[in-house]
């Protein structure tokens, strides 16, 4: 037997106070013995120490060869995907679950500990555990892990151990929203290393967390114990570090087309670069010195065929139509001391080194639903005559640069 055969089970959960043990832990051989004995003392009892996947009791084998503790099922028939190799789903695995008619025991009592913090919790006037809400308008149920009110907003916990069907995280998620409801996915902590085995079966509520991932574990549940109040782990990602802090509910951003999420995705190369030009750009319009250097990076990012003085001198035109193109998406002006966008554009329109970029604003205020602009008769008219004058073409430099910056528009 091999070292990975025999450390099939990753990681357990001891379910008298939450603590989170991986199988490397077991290989300090005091840890090792401890919750050896511990594991056996408590298989039977109400809180065994459990598989983090398929929530049975294990025990603490000790291999005959190597001399190293591991974690094995007690019962040894059990269905486990860690296990069982490939002769059962992950989805298989977890149907008795989620068909609602059985939660595994780490499940339980990570509900059971959930609700008893946000009990003590004096911002939370009400909440219900294992309830169904049943929505007039829609005529539709569901059965909530755990729904409560917490200052203004209605929030659902839905504790999710193992893989979820897609269609069914979609389906919640939609009701909920639906609702006003908060949805928040909650694992138990994976520590970083497991969870990046086992990414794939909590991929879809990452995803729908803006990369974020929610977990409890037993020290979450201490510090909220210590100020009455429930807290929560959250795991995000930078590259391919996995970082991970602790929030509480009025630290999360709600957003209001998705879930809620406590640290924002990094912002795209095009989106820093837009800001970065935006803040050297002031009303008075923005200097040689400061453009320089991110024309350098543009070109250098997208491997222009040009440099910083071409852009300078043959180009002019172009930092206009980035401060009017940024004006519309931001809805904010930027660059001029013109007090409103019509004003904007009919400068813009009127003056001929800047005609040649007259289809451009056109479709790009069309495409951001401010197309209303066109329709002011000094405005269209303005744009009518600019656009006499001949018009930048697809392959040019300026049209190259306006779709790497704005993909969304164009
Ligand atoms: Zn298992």
């Amino acid at each position: 037997m091999s070292e990975n055969r025999i450390r099939l089970i990753e990681r357990v959960v001891d379910l008298e106070n939450l603590e989170s043990i991986s199988a490397s832990q077991l290989l300090d051989f005091n840890k090792g013995r401890e919750v050896r004995a511990k594991a056996d003392k408590n298989k039977r009892s109400k809180c065994p120490i459990v598989c983090a996947r398929c929530e049975n009791s294990v025990v603490v084998p000790m291999h005959w060869q190597t001399g190293e503790y591991y974690f094995k099922h007690f019962d040894k028939f059990v269905e486990c995907p860690w296990t069982s190799e490939g002769s059962i789903s992950i989805d298989q695995a977890n149907a008795r679950i989620f068909q609602g008619q059985q939660e595994g025991p780490l499940h339980k009592k990570l509900k059971e500990k959930m609700a008893l913090s946000l009990a003590a919790c004096p911002d939370v006037p009400d909440i219900w555990v294992d309830e169904i809400y049943n929505s007039r308008k829609f005529k539709e149920h569901k059965k909530p892990d755990i729904r409560f009110v917490y200052k203004d907003r209605t929030f659902v916990f839905e504790i999710q151990l193992a893989t979820t069907q897609r269609p069914i995280i979609t389906k919640r998620n939609k009701f909920y929203q639906r609702e006003g409801f908060s949805l928040l996915w909650i694992t138990s902590n994976p520590e970083p290393k497991a969870l990046e085995a086992h990414k794939a079966s909590v991929v879809d509520i990452i995803t729908d967390h803006n990369d974020n991932l929610f977990s409890v574990d037993d020290e979450t549940f201490r510090r909220g114990d210590a100020e009455n109040t429930i807290v929560l782990r959250v795991h995000w990602w930078e590259g391919s570090e996995c970082k991970s802090k602790i929030v509480k509910l009025d630290d999360l951003i709600y957003p209001e087309d998705g879930l809620p999420y406590a640290i924002e995705k990094p912002k795209p190369w095009n989106e820093r670069w837009k800001d970065s030009w935006v803040s050297i750009t002031p009303t008075s319009g923005s200097i040689y010195r400061d453009r320089i250097e991110l024309w350098e990076s543009l070109i250098g990012k997208y491997d222009l065929d040009t440099n910083a003085d071409d852009l300078e001198q043959n180009h002019y035109g172009l930092i206009y139509l980035l401060n009017l193109l940024l004006s519309i998406e931001r809805k904010m002006l930027v660059g001029t001391k013109q007090k409103n966008l019509t004003e904007v554009l009919n400068t813009f329109f009127s003056t001929e080194s800047r005609q040649p970029f007259a289809r451009i604003a056109e479709y790009f205020l069309k495409k951001a639903n401010e197309g209303s602009y066109l329709t002011i008769q000094s405005t269209q008219q303005k744009l009518n005559e600019a656009r006499q004058t001949e018009q930048i073409d697809k392959t040019s430099l300026e049209a190259k640069i306006v779709r790497v910056l704005f993909p969304k528009w164009t």
